[in-house]
């Protein structure tokens, strides 16, 4: 790993992927507007960015569908993707620093964790998806034998994928693992936030052999070019990941306009819930402060609502503290820290207004909350600490998405169960306890996608992702994200 310094002068030296990325090559929007890219590291501007509109989408969908019929990638063989995606995969994993980079500069979390984490998964997620293409069969019907029933996969054709600001590229190749493999043409709006890293994925896609047109980017704002994307009656699927708001907004239009297959994986306020037989709770603790706090707590499946057995609850909550108070906040270029900027100054404000709420509701804010390293202009916060915290407060209820942790107590099983469910989320859930027995009947209880035991948020490509109830439809990860990027043909051959 770098050091600080060595990253600083990289940073100063980097260059800005900027333009919109349509049918191979980067442009600039037909409009010829573009937008700032900021950094939340210091407030200062990275670049100007093209902001595209209705006309870059129609342009991107008129290539991504020419390309998808003339068959240049859709009629491919399985193995001859999985060649490409591979190399793909291989030259993410080679330009390991500079994604990296380009992630924390624009968004602002930790380069360890750009480095450790969501660069190695958006590779993983190209990889996987690649290896697995040329794995599945199709079916064969058990009809009469005057009949031959092929039950096949077909991609849908024009893929559009929205994706958020929090993990840029995990969250873009989660999507386009998928949808690439299976044959499909895609493009990726990303967020305004943070467009950077997937114009430079769609330039190491090409240079790793995808055809021209096949993976378009067009960075612009949610209103401005994905609204058009989400509208457009040639576009055949649309996966988008963000908030609840948007998604069932998105999910509307994907209705209205051709019925696209829309899918959306939205928000959280994933309870975490800690028994008193642990075998060492300061270890349950520092996971529990982590799974709050990770990624500044831009997390759909924090750990934000935090349910303590009532006998442990006080020595819990003080280690919790206590662990918090040694979190390393600051410069997300500095290898030792753990939790960088907040996204933007909009993403502060509403975290700080939250916290103002939470108190003015009768929350007790026992730690952290206050903004910090002004002077730098970036966004700094320290992670905030709740207790006597009621389930109806705003503050338990709405995605804060920021590092805000609500501390509950409960007495029994029961009540824990019916604390963490208390939810118009349903992503995740944790359960800490060496009862293996009641973690098991828990897991079953509990209303969310994921449901983790003894740890937090763990999980690789073999598993989906996604959630219950509003927080959205749909899987990412696993042979069941091909669910979403293929139409299942049934051909009846009368013999
Ligand atoms: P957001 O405001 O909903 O935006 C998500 C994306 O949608 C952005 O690219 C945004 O563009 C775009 N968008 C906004 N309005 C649109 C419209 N009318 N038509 C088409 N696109 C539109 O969410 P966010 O603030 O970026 O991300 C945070 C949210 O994502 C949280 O709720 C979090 O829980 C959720 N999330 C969920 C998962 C999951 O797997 N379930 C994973 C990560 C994050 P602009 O930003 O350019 O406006
Ligand atoms: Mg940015």
């Amino acid at each position: 790993m770098l050091t600080l310094n060595q990253w600083q002068q990289r940073a100063k030296n980097v260059e800005f992927p900027s333009q919109a990325f349509i049918n191979g090559q980067l442009q600039p929007a037909l409009s010829g507007s573009t937008f700032a890219c900021i950094s939340p590291i210091d407030g200062q501007v990275l670049c100007q960015v093209s902001a595209c509109n209705t006309d870059d989408v129609n342009l991107a969908v008129a290539n991504a569908r020419a390309v998808f019929d003339r068959g240049d990638w859709s009629a491919q063989s399985p193995s001859e993707r999985k060649r490409c995606l591979l190399k793909w995969a291989q030259l993410i994993e080679q330009n390991r620093a500079e994604l990296a980079l380009l992630e924390t500069l624009d968004m602002g979390k930790p380069i360890n964790d750009a480095w450790s984490i969501d660069v190695p998964e958006a590779a993983d997620a190209i990889a996987w998806n690649a290896e697995a293409i040329d794995k599945i069969y199709g079916e064969v019907a058990p009809t009469q034998s005057d009949t031959l029933a092929l039950i096949t996969r077909e991609p849908l054709g024009v893929v559009g994928a929205i994706v958020p600001w929090n993990f840029p590229m995990t969250m873009a190749c989660w999507k386009l693992g998928p949808a690439l493999a299976a044959g499909n043409s895609v493009i990726l709006k990303p967020s305004e936030k943070s467009p950077l890293s997937a114009i430079r994925l769609a330039q190491l896609a090409v240079a790793a052999g995808l055809p021209a047109g096949v993976f378009n980017v067009i960075p612009g704002f949610g209103s401005e070019a994905g609204q058009p994307l989400a509208e457009h009656p040639e576009v055949d699927g649309l996966a988008f990941t963000g908030s609840t708001a948007v998604g069932k907004h998105l999910l509307a239009v994907g209705a209205t306009s051709n019925m696209k297959r829309t899918f959306v994986e939205c928000g959280g306020k994933s309870a975490n819930i800690v028994f008193d037989d642990c075998v060492d709770l300061d270890q349950v603790a520092q996971a529990a402060t982590m799974a709050a706090f990770f990624n500044q707590g831009e997390v759909c499946s924090a750990g934000s609502r935090l349910l303590v057995q009532e006998n442990i609850a006080e020595q819990f909550i003080d280690s919790v503290i206590k662990a918090s108070q040694s979190i390393i906040v600051g410069n997300p270029l500095d290898p030792q820290t753990q939790l960088g900027a907040i996204v933007d100054s909009a993403q502060l404000d509403s975290i700080k207004g939250y916290i103002e709420l939470g108190q003015n509701e009768g929350a007790h804010l026992r730690w952290g909350g206050q903004q910090i390293q002004v002077d730098s202009q970036g966004y700094y916060l320290k992670p905030a600490i709740f207790d006597r915290v009621t389930p109806q407060m705003t503050i338990n209820q709405e995605e804060i998405f920021g590092p805000v942790l609500c501390c509950q107590t409960f007495a029994t099983d029961a009540e824990a169960v019916s604390l963490a469910n208390n939810s118009q989320y349903g992503l995740g859930a944790g359960i800490w306890s060496s009862n293996l027995s009641r973690c098991h009947r828990l897991a079953q209880q509990l209303r969310s996608g994921s449901v983790w035991v003894n740890c937090y948020d763990q999980g690789d490509m073999t598993v989906p992702f996604g959630g219950y109830k509003q927080s959205g439809t749909g899987r990412d990860k696993s042979l069941h994200a091909f669910d979403k990027y293929t139409e299942l043909k049934t051909t009846w051959i009368a013999l």
